[in-house]
């Protein structure tokens, strides 16, 4: 089940600019089931512990301050495959290299405002599910 689930965030500026919509169509498109979902924004500390695997990188501190400046709209997706399947949807990290159709490349605005999160392996798929949602709160079709 679990290589069937990922998790997806977008980012502050993409919420602050009304991409949710059209971010999430093309996710559904895409054959991606919504199974759950929310809209909050999270504090430094919540991200922090998000992004913790990025501790140290002289990435983490900007990283952390972009993800709590807004809210978030916090989705875990099912399909078969879904880890993979996600990260080739949304592209490379850096949206310049982004292949065209690419969420990145849409709605990313720099390698840090890149418009979306997406897990990058099962396990960590299964840690970010479960750091923001309870098994309560995912639904099954
Ligand atoms: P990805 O989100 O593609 O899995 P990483 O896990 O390496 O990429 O990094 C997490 C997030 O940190 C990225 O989505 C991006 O917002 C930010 N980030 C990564 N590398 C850089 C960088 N070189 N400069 C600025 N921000 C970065
Ligand atoms: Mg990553």
């Amino acid at each position: 089940m679990t290589a069937n689930k990922t998790l997806i965030i977008i980012k502050p500026h993409a919420v602050r600019d009304n991409k949710t919509g059209v971010i999430l169509s093309m996710i559904i498109e895409a054959g991606f089931r919504i199974i759950a979902m929310k809209m909050i924004r999270l504090t430094s500390c919540q991200t922090g512990e998000f992004y913790k695997e990025h501790k140290g990188k002289y990435f983490y501190e900007p990283l952390v301050k972009m993800m709590s400046s807004g809210p978030v709209v916090i989705s875990v997706l099912e399909k078969e495959n879904a880890v993979s399947e996600l990260r080739r949807l949304v592209g490379n990290t850096d949206p310049e290299v982004a292949e065209p159709g690419t969420i990145r490349k849409i709605f990313g605005l720099s390698t840090r405002e890149n418009a979306v999160h997406a897990s990058d392996g099962n396990q960590n798929a299964s840690r970010e599910c479960t750091f923001f949602f309870s098994e309560l709160e995912e639904f099954k079709y």
